[in-house]
């Protein structure tokens, strides 16, 4: 039956394929594809797993039986009696095998697909005491997965995006067909996983707009929908599934004519896609001959040649945080973080790439399993450049990576989330102390530009102070939005409150941008909003000449660039500024 499910549009266009269940679990699953020929090995290290955890259970089983009745109640024999029989469960083996042989999954990754099959099946039974025994299912399943974890895994060979046009769906539906990922929650890390899949779509019950697993969504330019709430309960594995990533729309198993009907709009996309390539190589330039810088937002170094074949004028934020997650707290050496800037400079060609040092915490944990669940307000805790401050020797290891990256090409050294005087100073005498112990080694490293991003209030109310330290500043709208209105970036209970164009924010974003200019100093967006369209024409008038977002949307705001006229759009904007409603005149620009 066809059902439909609305949530938050994070990344556009039209997404039709499979679903694929990304069960939530305690234990920290690598969720990867294998190759054809490791499907027996695969099914090998998943046999061992669940052998050494059936020997464990008999291991005890015996030392219980050794207890006497006082020491071990029959209720410890009688569960590890079950705890054995769903060990040795058909549907669990079976199932299990199924994912490996048929979909490629990782062992890990097909047990816990399989976990949440019959976990449902637990779930819908009427007896109370079956259904309660969903939970010691769900134990055995994390015995074998903590078990697994010990046992080396291969490494994930990347699988190349696979866009299937509506014929192909229509001929072939055996398993090469398009996946989408249905998942409750993806992290920042889970999402980085993802980022060489085969996924054609994303869904997740929670997160907003500007959450960072959407921004990754959106980097990887494929359909996704956040915040559908209950996606993950009401879709079931294998359903053919819609994502409309412009209306925030999921629709489930839908009918021949609907199915027709998003086939039809697919090709549309593709087709202006193909409209907008054409735009690659002319200048983003207003019709009043502004020149308008286009950058990218990156988060790894391979992103890098992507962005420069996609017209970028540079790299306006790197990420770098991307490269300190999901490594359970192994944080790379100034080595590793050397080479992968270098990479990152070098694959721009000469064009300057702005590396932002390390900004985790909050919706960004190092690891899933790490999410800050000690703190009661992680957005307002240790993140960014305090906690970097909270480790010098940390922070000095990444700054001495990228100082000697800049030997490379021209590199922008950026700083998150700045709020005090006294932050700025400590940064900066930090940087000054990495120069020296770079030269004591005799390592060469080049001179970088200073930036600071405003992302809280208190920085774009005291932009002057800033600007004495500093010789250019990049907005953050993604985090200054939240800290501004007082709402979670990733909280979609109150995604309707975030408001790119409430007065207040317009307020910071204007005279922030104003100030930058009257010193002559460069100024930048680099929050979501840079390569959100609906909001070029305003960016333009409120005097910014400088934009930085995913390498996706560069061509469709040049398009934007190209029909504004920017000495015009400035009168406008002010009327913007001064309105009650900003969004009623939006469309009048
Ligand atoms: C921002 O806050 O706008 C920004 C670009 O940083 P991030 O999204 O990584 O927090
Ligand atoms: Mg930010």
């Amino acid at each position: 039956m066809t059902f439909s499910l609305h949530g938050l549009p994070v990344a556009r266009g039209v997404a039709i394929g499979r679903a694929v269940l990304m069960a939530s679990s305690r234990v920290d699953v690598a969720h990867y594809f294998i190759e054809p020929e490791r499907v027996a090995g695969e099914i090998d290290r998943l046999r061992a797993g669940r052998n050494a955890v059936i020997d464990e259970l008999h291991r005890l089983q015996l030392s219980v039986a050794q207890m006497g009745p006082n020491d071990a109640p029959h209720e410890l024999s009688a569960m590890l009696d079950v705890h054995l029989m769903l060990l040795q469960d058909e549907a669990l083996t079976s199932g299990v095998k199924h994912w490996i042989t048929e979909r490629l999954y990782n062992a890990e990754w097909a047990l816990t697909t399989q976990l949440e099959i019959i976990a449902r099946q637990f779930d819908e039974m009427e007896d109370e005491y079956l259904r309660e025994r969903k939970a010691d299912l769900e134990q055995v399943v994390e015995r074998i997965l903590r078990y697994m974890k010990g046992v080396a895994s291969p490494v994930a060979p990347p699988t190349a995006p696979r866009r299937k046009t509506q014929q192909d769906l229509l001929l072939d539906d055996t398993v090469d067909v398009p996946l989408v990922l249905i998942a409750h929650d993806l992290s920042p890390a889970d999402m980085l996983q993802f980022k060489q899949s085969v996924f054609a779509g994303f869904v997740t019950d929670v997160g907003g707009k500007t959450s960072h697993t959407a921004i990754v969504a959106r980097s990887m330019d494929i359909p996704a929908v956040v915040g559908a709430r209950t996606a993950s309960q009401l879709v079931r594995q294998d359903d053919w599934v819609i994502i409309d990533g412009d209306a925030g729309v999921v629709i489930v198993d839908p009918s021949a004519i609907i199915l027709a009907e998003y086939g039809f709009k697919q090709r549309q996309g593709e087709l202006e896609r193909e409209r907008l390539a054409r735009l690659r190589h002319t200048p983003a330039v207003t019709l009043d001959g502004e020149r308008i810088e286009l950058l990218a937002n990156i988060e790894m170094p391979d992103d890098a040649p992507g962005a420069f074949k996609g017209g970028a004028a540079g790299v306006g934020l790197f990420r770098s945080e991307f490269l300190f997650m999901g490594r359970q707290g192994h944080l790379p050496d100034e080595e590793e973080q050397y080479q992968a800037y270098r990479r990152a400079v070098l694959g721009m060609e000469g064009l300057p790439v702005t590396i932002r040092t390390v900004d985790v915490g909050a919706d960004k944990p190092l690891d899933r399993s790490t999410k800050d669940e000690a703190h009661l307000n992680p957005a307002l805790g240790l993140r960014a450049i305090r906690w970097s401050l909270a480790d010098p020797a940390m922070f000095r290891t990444q700054l001495r990576a990228i100082l000697r990256a800049a030997v490379h090409g021209p590199v922008h050294l950026l700083i998150p989330m700045l709020a005090h005087g006294s932050e700025i100073r400590q940064t900066l005498s930090l940087i000054d102390f990495a120069r020296a112990e770079l030269d004591n080694r005799g390592a060469a490293h080049g001179s970088v530009q200073l930036g600071a991003m405003i992302e809280v209030p208190a920085a774009a109310l005291t932009v002057r102070l800033f600007l004495k330290y500093f010789d250019f500043l990049s907005i953050g709208t993604n985090d200054l939005i939240q800290y501004t209105l007082a709402i979670d970036r990733a909280d979609e209970s109150v995604a309707h409150l975030y408001d790119p164009l409430h007065p207040a924010v317009l307020r910071l974003l204007a005279d922030t941008i104003a100030e930058c200019r009257a010193q002559g100093k460069g100024v930048s967006v680099c929050g979501e909003m840079a390569g959100d369209v609906q909001y070029t024409r305003l960016l333009l008038g409120l005097g910014l000449r400088s934009f930085s977002m995913h390498p996706a949307q560069i061509l469709a705001i040049k398009q934007e660039v190209l029909r504004a006229d920017a000495g015009k759009l400035a009168a406008w904007a002010q009327q913007v500024l001064a309105a009650d409603d900003p969004a009623a005149l939006l469309t009048k620009g």
